[in-house]
């Protein structure tokens, strides 16, 4: 039998089982076990890993425990504004959508960019007027207002450190705030890799990014070879953590690279740069991955990563924490 393979993450960062009760984790590897299924039922029946990646990040992006779609955390202005992209690893066609705040499955906007326009990335209204000129589903922005989500907002402004006025300090305490910002933050990004049956890979990721995130502020999810990549030659990868520090290290790429350019193993790559590079730069987060041979990683260097993955024998295994 042909190798299938579906990978899955909810996001990754401080979760701990002492802040956890067994209606919160239960609740959690449900739906991470309903968005599995989700995919896998498709490449079981011989379907691509496009449409289980989209399928499955559609489960959790309507689901209001993930941080995507619904559930989406709030900007410093207190808005919603979500990030997804997608990329099929046979033809490295990819497409993304940024900023956007009345698109009720991003990831499926992020599709369309690939497949009806000539473009990769669209952003904010643009990528609003792109979708509903193509039938996808537009809902009022009250759709993603969540109780919980707003009152951690209110927790991290209560903590802000203001910004110092003198150009040399400021780096710092800026800085300062967005790390503390991270740390408070609820995790929830959410991303699927997948191979079906013909040898293809695919990799999606859909956030509605950091709380508190200021100007227009874009993280790495829907920037393809940041925060999202597949490959045929090599592998699909989807990431999550502080995204800052998945662009500038062009993260999910450089599994892909380390890879195709010096022979590494999915596992090394990726176990590398997460728990060496990112760690020494401070970058906090994890990745989900799966080779051309069905292999499959999902390191994390934070306290935990909601996470799961299916293959080819049909039963899902979710995890939470360092187990
Ligand atoms: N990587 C996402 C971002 O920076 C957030 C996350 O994965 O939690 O927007």
């Amino acid at each position: 039998m042909d190798t299938i393979v579906l990978v899955i993450h909810g996001g990754a960062g401080t979760i701990l089982k002492k802040n956890m009760t067994p209606e919160k984790e239960k609740a959690y590897k449900d739906k991470m076990t309903e968005a599995l299924m989700a995919g896998y039922s498709i490449l079981k029946k011989g379907g691509t890993g496009m449409d289980a990646v989209e399928a499955a990040i559609r489960v959790m992006e309507d689901s209001p425990l993930f941080n995507a779609g619904k559930g989406s955390v709030f900007t410093a202005d207190g808005k919603n504004e979500m990030d997804a992209a997608i990329m099929d690893g046979k033809t490295l066609n990819a497409g993304a959508v940024a900023s956007v705040r009345i698109i009720k499955n991003p990831i499926t906007a992020a599709r369309a960019v690939m497949e009806k326009s000539p473009h990769v990335m669209m952003v904010g209204r643009g990528a609003e007027a792109f979708a509903r000129e193509h039938g996808i589903e537009l809902v009022d922005t009250s759709y993603f207002y969540d109780e919980i989500r707003y009152r951690q907002l209110q927790e991290i402004k209560k903590h802000e450190k203001p910004a110092l006025d003198h150009a040399d300090d400021t780096s710092g305490s800026i800085q300062e705030n967005f790390d503390m910002e991270f740390k408070m933050k609820k995790f929830g990004t959410v991303g699927a890799v997948a191979l079906d049956k013909y040898g293809n890979l695919a990799a999606g990721t859909s956030t509605g990014g950091m709380t508190n995130k200021k100007f227009g502020r874009v993280g790495d999810s829907p920037i393809i070879g940041a925060g999202t990549y597949a490959n045929n030659k090599t592998c699909a990868v989807s990431c999550t953590g502080h995204g800052e520090y998945f662009i500038r290290t062009v993260t999910a790429y450089d599994v892909s690279a380390r890879m195709e350019y010096s022979g590494a193993s999915l596992g090394s790559a990726s176990g590398d740069i997460i728990n060496i590079k990112l760690k020494k730069m401070g970058g906090e987060g994890g990745l989900i991955a799966v080779d051309k041979n069905g292999n499959i990683a999902m390191p994390f260097n934070s306290d935990g990563m909601y996470r799961g993955y299916i293959n080819t024998d049909g039963q899902a295994k979710v995890f939470i924490y360092r187990e």
